[in-house]
C-alpha cells in the first residue's frame, strides 16, 4: 500500500478525534509459543450445528442468554451478548457517552478502555497504579472530583494480575452516581465476582468473556450483566445480529461442558503458581497475578531474546512484559527461554 503523503493526510475526512489513533496491531509470528495474548491454550473445539446458516441468528441469543443465567444465577432480561466484550465496552460508550464527557480508570490496564474513549470524543482520566496496587481511595476521590459518566475497572487487572478485593469495589459503587463498569474477563481465574452484588447497586455492570477461560477467542463472544434499566438502554444501540449463529452454538456448547473449563482452570492456577515460583527462583522481579498471565521486570532485550527461543510474550516497554500461562509444556518452554537467557547474561 502506498504511504499517504502529508497532503493526503491533509485531505482526509477522517474525524478530529481519531485522527491520531493507531490501528491495533496484532503480532502474528508462526511456529512459536504464543504467551502473549492471554488465550488458553487448551483447544476445547466442541463440535457446533451448522444447518442453518441460510437464516439470520437469534437475535435476541435466548438459548445463549438461558445458559448464562441460569451459571450465574441472574435474570436473563439482565443480560447482552455479543463479538467479545470489546463490543460491550463500546456499547457502553455508544450508550452513554456524548463527546467532552469524562472516563475514570486506571493506567496501567487493558488499553481498549482509553482507546474506545478516544473515539467517542471522551477524556480518559487515569489513577496511576504504576506501585502495582489499584488504589481505591484514590480511585473514588477522582470520581467525586471528576464525576465521570463511566468508571472502568478491570478485575483482575490485565496486564498486572493485581485484585481489588469486594468491599472496596462496593465502596466505590455506593460513593459515586458514576456508572461502575467491572470487566471481568479474567474472574475465572480467581474468587471476587462482583455478580452477586448486582442486585444491591443500580450503577453497576458487570462485563465478562469467552476468549479466556473459557477457551474461545477465534468464536469472540462476550457478555454484559447489568439491572434492566441499563440493559434496555443499550438494546437501544446494539446492531441487530450483532452475535453470528456459530459463535452463540459455540458458547452454549461450552456452558453445557463447564465441568472441563473449570478443570482445565484449575490446571492453570496451579502452573501460574509454579512459573511464578520459578520465576523467584531464578530472581525476577515478578507480581502476584489473580489471572492466567504473570507482570514482570527484566532487561530491554529479553522480548527478542525470548522470540529466539521461540516463545512470544507481550512487552510493555519501560521493561515490563506480561507472559500468558499456557500448557505445562508451553510454560517449560518460557522458563527454559529464561533459563537460558540467564546462562548467556552470566557468560
Ligand atoms: C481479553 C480482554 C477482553 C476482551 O475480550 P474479548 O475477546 O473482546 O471478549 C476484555 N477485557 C480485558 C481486560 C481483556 O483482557
Amino acid at each position: 500500500m502506498p504511504i499517504p503523503s502529508r497532503l493526503d493526510l491533509e485531505e482526509t475526512m477522517i474525524r478530529e478525534t481519531i485522527k491520531e489513533l493507531i490501528p491495533y496491531k496484532v503480532t502474528q509470528i508462526e511456529n512459536v509459543v504464543r504467551l502473549d495474548a492471554n488465550e488458553n491454550s487448551n483447544n476445547l473445539s466442541f463440535m457446533i450445528d451448522a444447518e442453518d446458516l441460510n437464516r439470520y441468528p437469534d437475535n435476541d441469543a435466548s438459548t445463549l442468554k438461558k445458559a448464562i443465567a441460569s451459571y450465574l444465577s441472574v435474570d436473563q432480561e439482565e443480560i447482552i451478548v455479543g463479538n467479545g466484550s470489546s463490543e460491550m465496552i463500546e456499547l457502553l460508550m455508544k450508550t452513554y457517552i456524548e463527546a467532552g464527557d469524562n472516563i475514570l480508570g486506571f493506567d496501567i490496564s487493558f488499553s481498549m478502555y482509553k482507546i474506545f474513549a478516544k473515539i467517542y470524543g471522551a477524556d480518559y482520566i487515569s489513577v496511576s497504579n504504576d506501585n502495582y496496587v489499584m488504589d481505591m481511595d484514590d480511585l473514588i476521590n477522582q470520581a467525586i472530583l471528576k464525576q465521570p459518566k463511566l468508571i472502568l475497572i478491570c478485575n483482575p487487572n490485565n496486564p498486572t494480575g493485581y485484585l481489588i478485593n469486594k468491599t472496596d469495589i462496593e465502596r466505590l459503587c455506593k460513593s459515586t452516581k458514576s456508572l461502575v463498569v467491572v470487566d471481568e474477563a479474567y474472574i475465572e481465574f480467581c474468587e471476587g465476582s462482583m455478580i452477586n452484588r448486582l442486585g444491591d447497586y443500580d450503577n453497576l455492570i458487570i462485563l465478562r468473556t469467552f476468549s479466556k477461560a473459557w477457551g474461545l477467542a477465534g468464536a469472540r463472544v462476550g457478555y454484559l450483566i447489568a439491572s434492566q434499566t441499563i440493559v434496555n438502554d443499550i438494546s437501544k444501540v446494539k446492531a441487530p445480529y450483532n452475535l453470528n449463529a456459530l459463535s452463540q452454538g459455540a458458547a452454549i456448547k461450552a456452558l453445557e461442558n463447564s465441568c472441563e473449563t473449570f478443570k482445565n482452570v484449575d490446571e492453570i492456577i496451579n502452573q501460574r503458581e509454579y512459573v511464578y515460583n520459578q520465576m523467584c527462583e531464578m530472581g525476577y522481579k515478578v507480581y502476584k497475578s489473580a489471572a492466567n498471565f504473570l507482570y514482570f521486570e527484566e532487561k530491554e532485550s529479553l522480548y527478542d531474546e525470548l522470540l529466539s527461543c521461540g516463545v512470544l510474550i507481550r512487552a510493555f516497554g519501560n521493561r515490563k512484559y506480561r507472559v500468558t500461562i499456557g500448557s505445562k509444556s508451553d510454560n517449560e518452554m518460557f522458563l527454559e527461554g529464561l533459563q537460558s537467557v540467564q546462562t548467556r547474561m552470566v557468560i
